[in-house]
């Protein structure tokens, strides 16, 4: 058993885009994300000249500030993520534009679970020591269980079948703070819109934490979508992000 305290966050796949032959349109953005976008938006109005010479980035923040940001859709992300607790994932699979797949506690036995600690608990040994002590006790409640149902169920024949309704029941002593791992896959405009409410101070401050190194990764692939952003420390010390638009 570990205890936790940061997220892992890992970008796993990302849009490609091949430009289809006889569009006479070139962009200076070397991006596939948002050469996606830029060949996207382009195709309503069948603009492929550029007599304006716009760059990609003057192209793409012009979508955000007239609020067009369906065409932001065609480009999309997975991270796989893992280093955060139940409470977390909880919070992330309530956005519906994603799509997610989750370690599964009825497959995968938690004997050696770990769990993420808040920071905040994490600060003072007293706290911290209450942790520590209830969710030690939490996974040997577990391991406990999960013998007597197995036993319990031993008239199945099935190995796996026999393991998941033992473990499908113990799991509910196991704590919020249990580790999960997840993949977590959307598009760029789903991921606004996640950065806007999740990397807000109003955010709880794990989620926030996952939301920041989200977005550090988005930036790089794809900073004409995402420099509006901007990343801000308050007085009281929490970093959040904030944009200028509104359009969701
Ligand atoms: C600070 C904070 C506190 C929260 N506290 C609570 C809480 O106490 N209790 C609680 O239950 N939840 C809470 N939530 C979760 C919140 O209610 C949303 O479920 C979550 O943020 C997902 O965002 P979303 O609803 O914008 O939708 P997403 O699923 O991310 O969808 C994005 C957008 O698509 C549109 N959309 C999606 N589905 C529909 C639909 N069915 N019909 C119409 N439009 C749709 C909406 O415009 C929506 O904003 C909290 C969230 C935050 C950020």
């Amino acid at each position: 058993m570990a205890i936790l305290h940061e997220p892992q966050v890992e970008l796993i796949a990302w849009t490609g885009f091949a430009k289809p032959e006889g569009y006479p349109w070139t962009t200076d953005s070397e991006r596939d994300g948002e050469r996606l976008i830029e060949f996207a938006g382009r195709m309503c109005y069948q603009s492929w000249d550029n007599p304006s010479g716009r760059t990609n980035r003057e192209y793409i923040q012009n979508l955000l500030k007239q609020g067009h940001l369906s065409v932001l859709e065609h480009a999309q992300a997975s991270f796989a993520i893992s280093g955060i607790s139940r409470s977390c994932s909880h919070e992330l699979v309530r956005h519906r534009h994603f799509s997610f797949s989750q370690l599964s506690q009825r497959y995968v036995a938690e004997d050696e679970a770990n769990f993420v600690e808040p920071s905040v608990i994490a600060s003072d040994p007293r706290t911290h020591a209450i942790f520590v002590e209830a969710v030690e006790a939490a996974r040997q409640a577990y391991i406990r269980l999960n013998e007597l149902l197995e036993e319990k169920f031993s008239h199945i024949p099935s190995r796996v079948e026999r393991r998941k309704l033992a473990r499908q029941a113990a799991r509910a002593v196991l704590p919020n703070a249990t580790e999960t791992k997840l993949v977590m896959t959307g598009n760029l405009r789903a991921w606004r819109h996640f950065l806007r409410l999740r990397a807000s101070r109003h955010a709880e401050a794990e989620i926030r934490k996952v939301a920041l190194l989200i977005y550090q990764k988005l930036l790089e692939l794809a900073p004409a979508v995402f420099s509006d952003f901007q990343v801000t420390c308050g007085a009281d010390g929490v970093t959040e992000l904030i944009t200028p638009y509104t359009a969701d």
